[in-house]
């Protein structure tokens, strides 16, 4: 086995791909030429550490810091931790192992809005002084019923006429943590009657007394997110804030405190989020599969996660790849699952080392085979890439090949093994099927004796002679046992999301999403794989070693078959 091929997994690979244009690139570019930001390229990535990222996380991840890696920019990684109630820092740990694991780097640029509680403050009272900040204390509820509707204006709240004086008098008081939750909250003063119910004097400050895990108890309120988000992205010099559709009408709020502060103004613009079929990509949802234990763990193999698509045996090059073809656009649509598969096949297939392991075995008896005699074959480990050199495979009397390779009465066209019939073994010698041992009670197939053709070695001048089908098998005294999981889609639904909030979306989830076979029996190169590397078993598709790997027994995960679903879609079209 070849050490180049071996991957260790916390390894980065920086991209080297150029990422494609798109209409935010074409904004950047106007800007450069137009001298706007004086030439500079600044984006950020501005997770909540609320839960792991996932693949949508990754379309915002690439786009940011694929702009900055392109136009000799820079990203920050910033934490929007503005919300104690909901963030740990067991997640800002997770965040950003996943994003060095996709290949970026923020280098000195790592930053948390909690960092600039102190300064979000002074702006607060800044703009309590210009009387566009006041102290309301109607409780949330009654916030929401003045707010008004789509047809209807809002109402002026009764507190909204405070003084200068006494504004200020009680948001240091909320500060100080006098007030109990709820029971006060500073507000923007825009105008309650606005088109845009995002300028209905807008929440700036809420009361919590939660511990926060950064800044323990030193504050009893936290800024809200439409007020901090922009502010942060200013302090920090941001040029363009990129972000996903649903803040298209907090954009005139966004610049509406950057205009009344007169601070540094970075520009807020808006792209599709990623959807994918078959899964949900929301973090309260995915929250919710691994609390209630419909999966195990935020890096279960089935999720969208980037830690569970990394444990599925997905790369970084092939999420890039992904990431790069969607493209980044200014519509919602929803992209084919079909097409990530894709896009780790493709991957998969220049870097997997080709292995033979049986997930359902039959054994075989080449009754011609001396018995006690092993041969070493030589196997190539991956002809797409002929650097990866040859390893030996063990050849003996009693093998295993696969039970669906066998039928006792096949059809004309079933190319494999049946009474009679011969196939070649991959890498070793023609068999032919001589007789079928069955269990008595049962009537089931358990071992079948065969012949095997000295004259027909693979490599020799003889292997030349053709028969139909090529099987994969392993040597039954070699074979080392394994544990090997296969996975469905985890959500039979193609839309799960499409339904009501108040509905339950985990009543659309696969049953069978997962299916673990316990005893394969897998060639004995197999018997120390590490994470980290991949696999392609022979016919069976991609796999790779889970952590649940114990010494003696691996476990592989099947990170996807070998049919290409998407190549079949993409024709059609
Ligand atoms: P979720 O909706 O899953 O809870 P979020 O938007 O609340 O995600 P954040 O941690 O705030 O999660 O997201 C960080 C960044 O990632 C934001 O800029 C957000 O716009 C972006 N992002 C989140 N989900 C997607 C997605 N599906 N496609 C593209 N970008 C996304
Ligand atoms: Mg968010």
């Amino acid at each position: 086995m070849t050490e180049n091929n071996k991957k260790n997994e916390t390894e980065n690979d920086s991209p080297q791909e150029k990422t494609p244009s798109h209409f935010i690139r074409h904004i950047i570019d106007g800007d450069n030429q137009s001298g706007k930001f004086g030439g500079r390229v600044h984006t950020r990535f501005p997770p909540e550490p609320n839960g792991y990222l996932h693949i949508g996380h990754a379309k915002s991840i690439c786009l940011n810091f694929g702009l900055a890696n392109d136009l000799n920019g820079t990203c920050n990684l910033r934490f929007d931790d503005t919300n104690p109630a909901k963030e740990e820092t067991a997640y800002v740990s997770a965040i950003q192992k996943d994003v060095r694991w996709l290949g970026f780097d923020w280098g000195e640029n790592l930053h948390y809005a909690s960092d600039y509680f102190e300064q979000l403050y002074e702006f607060a009272v800044q703009l309590i002084k210009k009387e566009k900040a006041y102290v309301d204390d109607l409780s949330p509820d009654e916030i929401r019923e003045y707010r008004g509707t789509l047809s209807e204006p809002g109402k002026n709240s009764p507190h909204r006429q405070r003084s200068v004086e006494e504004n200020l008098d009680l948001f240091a008081r909320m500060r100080s943590g006098e007030f109990d939750e709820g029971s006060r909250c500073l507000r923007a003063k825009i105008d309650m009657a606005s088109g845009n119910l995002n300028l209905r004097d807008p929440v700036m400050y809420r009361i919590s007394k939660k511990e926060h895990h950064r800044t323990g108890s030193a504050w009893s309120i936290y800024p809200m997110y439409d007020f901090a988000h922009g502010l942060c992205d200013s302090i920090e010099g941001i040029t363009h804030s990129l972000c996903t559709l649903e803040f298209e009408d907090h954009r005139v709020l966004y610049d509406w405190f950057l205009e009344q502060l007169g601070v540094f103004r970075s520009q807020q613009i808006e792209f599709a989020r990623l959807n994918l079929n078959h899964t949900v990509l929301s973090k309260r949802k995915l929250l919710t599969l691994v609390q209630e234990g419909h999966v195990n763990g935020w890096d279960d193999p089935r999720l969208p996660t980037i830690s569970g698509l990394r444990r599925r045996g997905y790369t970084p090059e092939s999420i890039r790849d992904f990431c790069n073809r969607i493209g980044v656009a200014k519509s919602e649509g929803v992209v084919d699952v079909a097409l990530l598969e894709h896009c780790i096949r493709e991957d998969l297939n220049k870097k997997a080392l080709r292995v033979m392991a049986v997930l359902k075995p039959l054994k075989v008896v080449l009754t011609n085979y001396p018995e006690g005699q092993v041969e070493q074959l030589s196997a190539e480990n991956n002809p797409e890439d002929l650097s990866a050199g040859t390893r030996n495979l063990p050849f003996s009397r009693v093998l295993y090949i696969e039970q669906e390779d066998f039928m006792e009465d096949p059809p004309k066209k079933f190319f494999r093994l049946g009474p009679g019939r011969e196939v070649r073994l991959k890498h070793a010698y023609i068999i032919k099927c001589e007789s079928v041992v069955k269990d008595p009670n049962t009537g089931e197939v358990t071992e079948l004796h065969c012949s095997y053709d000295p004259e027909t070695k693979s490599g020799s001048a003889q292997e030349g002679r053709k028969v139909k089908g090529t099987l994969h098998w392993v040597s039954a005294e070699h074979a080392v046992t394994a544990r090997v999981r296969l996975y469905d889609r985890l959500f039979l639904k193609e839309n799960p999301s499409d339904e009501k909030e108040s509905s339950d979306f985990t009543s659309g989830l696969n049953p069978d999403s997962i299916n673990e076979l316990i005893d394969c029996k897998v060639e004995p190169s197999l018997a120390d794989a590490t994470a980290g590397t991949h696999y392609q078993f022979m016919r069976l598709g991609y796999f790779c070693p889970d952590k649940d790997t114990k010494s003696g027994t691996p476990v592989f995960n099947r990170t996807v078959t070998l049919r290409d679903a998407w190549a079949k879609i993409s024709q059609k079209n």
